[in-house]
């Protein structure tokens, strides 16, 4: 077998993440990252187990679940409708692909690892070719959509990026339906219009609906725009800074370099820079 001794950091790495996974690895070196696991992914091996097209409805009932009393009713709806099912469920972490159970600072409520999925089929030509000629395509892509992204963020009107806008514009249209009753400067109760036994406490200053939609992603939900709309207050003000235009010109501002061809690339001196032995 070859050992490599020229990188004293990472090979130990490699090994321990090959051997062990990646799941007990990550904590320590990203130690301030919250660990979220792919509800979709563990939805396909709970079905596998678990049948009927119900008892899947209350499996993304509880996933999607902001609250503390919707997450309870979920679950306890599933432990009625199949025990079996409820188990199955409990011992799969619900703590980390849960929404109730996510930590607020990182503004997304996100539940399944499409980014991941999507960068995957956006990649898939390139990933069917040797692999030096795989990352070199890869790395063009990425290259290129640095740029794309950037004309992008420089077009952006207002505050917030376009996305988010429109996120806000929906919850916009939808502020008819609830009546903020100020309770002091920065507090509200929310009042649904046609049930009065629906309502929502809004806080203003630290950002916070009971409903934690707003908690959970950094952005205002509808409740808390009737809030801010009575206080005469604009909405994109109370969007995380995550959100800002700020933000998506800093994420875009730096680019790949460009690389020449092979036919240019240093040649390495294998012998003088690795010390490979024969064990
Ligand atoms: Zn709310």
């Amino acid at each position: 077998m070859k050992k490599c001794r020229h990188n004293s950091y990472f090979t130990p790495n490699l090994f321990k993440i090959i051997s062990q996974g990646l799941v007990p690895v990550i904590p320590q070196l990203l130690p301030k990252a919250e660990h979220r696991l792919c509800a979709r992914h563990i939805f396909t091996n709970w079905t596998k187990i678990i049948k009927g097209a119900p008892l899947h409805k209350l499996y993304w009932k509880a996933v999607k679940a902001n609250t503390k009393v919707d997450f309870k009713d979920a679950m306890k709806d599933l432990k009625q409708q199949s025990p079996k099912a409820y188990e199955e469920m409990c011992a799969r972490n619900v703590n980390k692909f849960c929404r109730f159970f996510y930590k607020t600072w990182a503004s997304t409520d996100v539940t399944c690892n499409n980014m991941a999925k999507t960068f995957n089929s956006w990649i898939l030509e390139a990933r069917e070719k040797p692999i030096l000629t795989m990352l070199e395509e890869i790395r063009r892509q990425v290259m290129s959509r640095m740029v794309d992204k950037k004309t992008q963020a420089g077009k952006c009107m207002g505050i917030v990026s376009p996305r988010i806008r429109s996120k806000l514009n929906d919850f916009r249209q939808a502020i008819r339906n609830w009546r903020p009753i100020e309770a002091n400067t920065d507090a509200y109760e929310v009042q649904h219009t046609h049930n009065s036994n629906l309502s929502y406490t809004v806080r203003l200053d630290q950002r916070k609906c009971a409903c934690r939609y707003w908690d959970l992603n950094g952005i205002p939900c509808e409740h808390a725009i009737a809030a801010l709309c009575a206080k005469n207050e604009t909405p994109e003000n109370y969007v995380a800074f995550w959100y800002s235009k700020e933000c998506y010109e800093a994420a875009y501002s730096s680019c790949m370099e460009p690389v020449n061809g092979q036919a240019l690339w240093k040649k390495v001196d294998e012998a003088q820079s690795y010390q490979v032995t024969q064990e």
